[in-house]
């Protein structure tokens, strides 16, 4: 009966097709450019009123309830229910409100697909019938179509699971915004055995139908630090009888700057910004103590901790030279520091040829690196991964405001899209590395 559905036709041609090519035992993907699986039905299934209709649903539900990260408590209950109401199998909680749901035959290879499930803090400034109804939290970052998007590849995966050659996994994290969930996923077990990841991340920039990555480094590793410059107060008219932290953390604020001018290699990419400072306030009082603190940034994580070092060592040095004293923290507990995000080389070749077959060359683009940083990084470090930037840009729908803007505002015609790639970047996944289990 199934067959006499017309896009779910195509689809299982494009599971049975042995046309893709196969991959060698290397665990990176090598991709001919003899690809003839038809990914259309894939979109063409996601775009067709029953199921782009429920997908809109799911997002604008998760939109009006956003929660912050390690809160997602609603929004993990939520996609289990719509997991349930699939029929597929899932293992919870990981990191608090973490699921990692299996589709497929269980065993190797094994691919997974990943959305992160926080919103931030932010009050929502636009005015549509699906707005944000708490105030001051807010899904500004797309996270709320990340996860449509992996629970609508779950739907059209679901309905051909007993052709998947292999398993895929579903993972839906908590606290992407500053909390490194992935962080916190990988630590309690969430991606063991899975072999491969991909995400995809809103991108208001591109134009909806587009996609984009690089090979490599895509997103830089990031850390904050907070830095307290201790004196000793006393009345701005007698100095001399004071220890200013003020004159210390101005020298040190400058000399931060030459971190990246003087001492980075000026073809890597590196970030050191002071962004608040804070003291006692008194025109006529020399604070006891001064505060600031900032963000670094570098597209490696070994420059990353080449900075922290230097951060570290040019304030306390700075701190000395006018008798004061410093302590730095890097907020390894609360804010953990970010590596970069490492896009395989044959992962990233792997998702652009589908790309390509279901969206056409000309809609998938090469990234630039962005100095921006994502905890997918953390997955990064461990599995072939590739994250892939999908337009959401489409000013006559309001849709181009930047992430993490009060205004910003979702193309929701990139949410059929994104389900379809999520679905035909994992089925060719299996299809390709099958050979290898078999
Ligand atoms: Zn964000
Ligand atoms: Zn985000």
């Amino acid at each position: 009966m199934e067959f006499l559905n017309p896009p779910l036709f195509l689809f299982l041609c494009f599971l049975l097709s042995s046309s893709y090519p196969l991959c060698s035992a290397t665990p990176h993907l090598s991709v001919s450019n003899e690809a003839a699986i038809d990914y259309q039905g894939f979109l063409n299934w996601a775009r067709e009123d029953e199921l782009f209709e429920w997908i809109k649903r799911v997002r604008r539900h998760i939109h009006m309830n956003p929660e912050l990260a390690f809160n997602e408590y609603k929004t993990s209950k939520f996609i289990r229910e719509e997991l349930d109401e699939m029929g597929i199998e899932y293992s919870w909680p990981y990191a608090k409100t973490g699921i990692v749901a299996t589709i497929g035959s269980g065993g190797r290879p094994i691919l997974a697909l990943r959305a992160d499930m926080d919103a931030l803090p932010i009050q929502e400034l636009v005015d549509w019938e699906y707005k944000s109804r708490l105030d001051g939290k807010m899904h500004a970052c797309g996270h709320d179509a990340h996860v449509t998007m992996v629970l609508g590849a779950a739907k059209l995966l679901q309905k051909a699971k007993d052709q998947l050659k292999g398993t895929v996994k579903l993972v839906f994290q908590p606290a992407e915004e500053g909390g490194a969930g992935a962080y916190h996923m990988i630590q309690e077990g969430a991606i063991e055995n899975i072999e491969a990841i991909f995400g995809l991340h809103v991108d208001n920039q591109l134009r909806t139908g587009a996609i984009a990555s690089k090979p490599g480094p895509l997103l830089a590793a990031s850390g904050r630090f907070v830095a307290i410059i201790q004196g000793q107060g006393g009345h701005a008219v007698k100095p001399h009888k004071a220890i200013d932290p003020v004159l210390a953390a101005s020298h040190a604020i400058l000399s931060l700057q030459q971190l990246v001018s003087r001492e980075t290699d000026p073809v890597d990419s590196s970030v050191v910004s002071v962004t608040f400072i804070s003291a006692a306030h008194g025109h006529a009082i020399i604070p006891d103590k001064v505060t600031f603190g900032g963000t670094l940034r570098s597209m490696t994580s070994e420059g990353l901790s080449n900075l922290a070092r230097r951060i570290k060592e040019v304030i306390e040095a700075q701190s000395v030279v006018h008798r004061c004293s410093a302590s730095i923290d890097f907020m390894e507990k609360i804010g953990r520091p970010y590596p970069e995000t490492l896009n395989d080389d044959g992962m990233y070749m792997h998702v652009k040829r589908v790309g390509e077959s279901l969206l056409g060359e000309h809609n998938v683009h090469l990234s630039p690196p962005v100095m921006g940083a994502e905890d997918f990084g953390f997955y990064s470090q461990i599995i072939p991964s590739a994250m892939f930037w999908l337009g959401i840009r489409n000013v006559s729908v309001g849709s181009y405001h930047s992430l993490h803007s009060p205004h910003f505002f979702l193309d929701e015609n990139a949410l059929p899209i994104g389900a379809a790639l999520h679905a035909a970047v994992a089925v060719a996944y299996l299809e390709s590395q099958a050979s290898r289990f078999h």
